[in-house]
């Protein structure tokens, strides 16, 4: 650290991303990305006379995007908030409505970012124990008087909440936002989209980055009440207006077009999930009873940092975790049939 930094973030923590190794190819089953390319449609619109236009910048209200997420979800273009990635969004909800004296509460064991933009922003939080059996205990979130950050499906753990749960949630914290992150929702949740039409205080954040096949594009939305997403304006007028630039806005239309490839997708990847959920346990493995597109597992036979390391050695990437509870799972991104069957070989091997 440099002697200028400011002082405030001295002892920040920052994020750790997942692995993107640059040396070789591996089977890549660490970071939830899809194994699947974008749709032809993706393809057409990042065209040579798109990339011509590069010299103008974007619009900064994405209208025809938010026009077409609003078409897909049965809401209306007022209700829709675009960003860089829903990391970007994320960010902008503890920036726009947590403070001293609007704290954050989350899972202890959750996406990590939650924690970092607490940090981050010096916003006072509370992770929330899941219980014995990882699972979001729903009681623990009634009338907390917190704004509350909740993905469903959570991650790493894949378990889910069902919309009476968010509801029941939502209805006891009307003072406060509650944020679904729903960036896996698509592979066995149900989204939360439409509560948003009957509470004023919930945020429904969605990701491109995995079921869409575009986690290079950097894109994510958030569908809430008309208020809620003119704060997010704000915040997002107020860092970068631009933060979505010409070909990622033209893919995001285009993909939408394109939604049954991606449907498609997401069941081969849900089929693929199952296969290997099963395959594992016939092996002595461990497992949550994932929703997502990824399979959190472990084996008394060999710690999650082993079998992570070895798994690296044989070319395939998954994800381990050191934080206590959760040390002796590996998260396994699920990835094309073959891939798995590659993985599957490979543990046996290890173990
Ligand atoms: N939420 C959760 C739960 C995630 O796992 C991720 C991916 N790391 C994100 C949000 C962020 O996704 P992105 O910024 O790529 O949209």
């Amino acid at each position: 650290m440099s002697k200028f930094m400011n002082e405030k973030y001295c002892r920040l923590e920052a994020y750790t991303p997942g692995e993107q190794p640059q040396d070789k190819k591996y089977i890549k089953l660490n970071t939830n990305e899809s194994p699947y390319p974008p749709s032809q449609g993706v393809l057409d619109a990042v065209n040579t006379d798109a990339v011509s236009l590069l010299n103008l910048y974007p619009d900064p209200e994405c209208k025809n995007l938010r026009r077409t997420i609003a078409e897909q979800y049965t809401v209306e273009e007022k209700n829709v908030f675009v960003g860089n990635g829903s990391d970007d969004i994320l960010n902008f909800a503890f920036m726009a409505f947590c403070g001293k004296d609007s704290p954050a509460a989350f899972p202890d064991i959750s996406y990590g970012f939650y924690k970092v933009y607490a940090e981050l922003h010096a916003i006072p939080f509370t992770e929330i124990p899941l219980n014995g059996k990882l699972e979001v205990c729903v009681r623990d979130y009634i009338g907390i008087n917190k704004n509350i950050f909740i993905a469903n499906p959570n991650a790493p753990t894949g378990l889910t909440l069902s919309l009476d749960d968010i509801s029941r949630i939502c209805e006891s914290n009307k003072n406060n936002i509650v944020v679904i992150d729903e960036a896996y929702v698509d592979f066995g949740a149900e989204s939360s989209v439409n509560l948003t039409k009957k509470f004023d205080n919930l945020i429904t954040v969605m990701t491109y980055s995995k079921s869409r096949s575009m986690a290079g594009a950097r894109l994510g939305f958030a569908i809430a009440n008309e208020e809620i997403i003119k704060d997010l304006e704000k915040i997002k007028y107020s860092t970068n207006p631009y933060s979505i630039n010409r070909l990622t806005n033209l893919a995001g239309i285009a993909a939408l077009k394109d939604n049954s490839y991606y449907v498609e997708n997401c069941k081969k990847i849900i089929e693929a999930r199952e296969y290997t959920k099963v395959e594992l346990q016939k092996l002595g493995f461990e497992l949550t009873d994932s929703k997502s597109n990824f399979i959190f597992t472990k084996n008394s036979n060999i710690d999650g940092e082993m079998l992570y390391k070895k798994l690296k050695e044989k070319g395939i990437l998954v994800r381990h975790f050191s934080k206590d509870r959760i040390k002796d799972y590996v998260r396994i991104t699920v990835g094309t049939k073959e891939q798995m069957d590659a993985l599957l070989a490979a543990i046996k091997t290890v173990i």
